[in-house]
């Protein structure tokens, strides 16, 4: 199976992403991740990407296609993937097919703006786990702790307001025409994004399984 969810920055992506990963056995894509990854590592295109992202802006196709085109020649992706964060803009869309052959459905995952700032200002992941929390609505058993590692929770870079109201904006501008490219193409399907997780994901399966 091979899915892609889109969806403003938020909107929960990498959650139900791998919450469909673990259900379906598939693998969860995410080129932010590998992107962050390359930074943590110290790589030249980690150096290359990292005032990008941390301004909240795209980092080039080239670089995040070949990337992708890498990724799903692993072991995992053998049943197939998750993308989450690719495609971006029309132009990924258009060469996506290219690298990965037909995709089965595209996810939308539709939250409103106004609660997007509040969800990603508030959210804190454990380094070693991969776990999210939020300060708020999902916090650690111990503040700043994360319940399954004990590992200390750290906040994405980009993930200040400044930096979060970029992105919505160049989402807005950039990544949300998808959404019309993906229904002409028959295989979108919109999950409201809000209220429960278990909710939401149980939601996503009956629209795969439907
Ligand atoms: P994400 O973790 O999906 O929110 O992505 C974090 C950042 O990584 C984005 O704000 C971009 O700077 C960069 N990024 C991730 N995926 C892509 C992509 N498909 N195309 C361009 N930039 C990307």
């Amino acid at each position: 199976m091979k899915l892609v969810l889109v969806g403003c920055p938020g909107a929960g992506k990498g959650t139900q992403a791998e919450k469909l990963s673990k259900h379906y056995g598939i693998a969860h894509i995410s080129t932010g991740d590998l992107l962050r990854d390359q930074i943590a590592r110290g790589t030249e295109l980690g150096k290359k990407v990292s005032k990008i992202m941390e301004e909240g802006g795209l980092v080039s196709d080239e670089i995040v296609s070949s990337m992708l085109a890498e990724r799903i020649k692993d072991e995992d992706c053998k049943n197939g993937y998750i993308l989450d964060g690719y495609p971006r803009n029309l132009a990924q869309a258009e060469g996506l097919e290219a690298i990965t052959g037909p995709l089965d459905k595209v996810i939308c995952i539709d939250v409103d703006d106004n609660v997007i700032v509040d969800r990603m200002t508030g959210r804190r992941s454990c380094p070693n786990c991969k776990e999210m929390y939020h300060i708020k609505y999902n916090p650690p058993k111990v503040e700043g702790v994360c319940d399954d590692c004990g590992t200390k929770l750290v906040q994405r870079k980009d993930d200040n307001e400044e930096t979060v109201l970029n992105r919505l904006k160049v989402y807005h501008e950039t990544t949300a025409p998808l959404i019309e490219y993906y229904k002409g193409k028959g295989i979108l399907a919109t999950v409201k994004g809000v209220g429960d997780i278990n909710e939401i994901f149980a939601e996503i399966c009956r629209v795969l399984e439907g």
